[in-house]
């Protein structure tokens, strides 16, 4: 199952529910019930209302992370990064579907849901978010976002003579 399929049939609002202060309009994740940006002002714990994070960021930092923890044997080496959201709050995550080689800091990445681990005999699955690169969900990206200006729209000048 491709990522922009998994992320399409999980739904949202077990996903990155988070909450937003529509008095200074900070996004919080996860979701706060008083804005510590408003502190002063009391009316801010009637004001938050919940907000969906798009799962949208970019990486800005990360580690890669070669001792694997219990349960996240299988998985070494593997990647932590820290993404800075389109929305603001920055989340913590594995990042997937790319190798290690591959993280960058810009790398422009996607949420998705997965199966992080299972807990012993009896089975108990953890799921949570991590992150792939957003170039690789399946060509959905939005609209409007265009690529690199290919080297030939150079200035004529710069060129050799033929
Ligand atoms: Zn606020």
């Amino acid at each position: 199952m491709s990522v922009a399929r998994f992320w399409r049939e999980t739904p949202r609002r077990y996903n990155l529910g988070g909450s937003k202060c529509t008095t200074c309009g900070t996004v919080y994740f996860p979701p706060r019930s008083v804005c510590p940006e408003c502190t002063s002002h009391r009316q801010s714990i009637e004001k938050m209302v919940p907000f969906q994070l798009s799962g949208d960021g970019e990486v800005i930092s990360y580690t890669i992370v070669h001792d694997a923890a219990e349960g996240f044997e299988m998985q070494v080496p593997y990647v932590v990064a820290l993404v800075q959201t389109v929305e603001g709050p920055i989340l913590t995550g594995q990042v997937v579907n790319v190798e290690p080689d591959g993280v960058r800091i810009g790398l422009k990445v996607r949420a998705t849901f997965r199966k992080l681990r299972e807990e012993g005999k009896a089975g108990v699955i953890h799921y949570g978010y991590k992150f792939a690169p957003a170039e690789e969900s399946g060509g959905r990206r939005p609209a409007g976002r265009t690529g690199t200006v290919p080297a030939t729209e150079a200035p004529a000048r710069d060129r050799a003579p033929a």
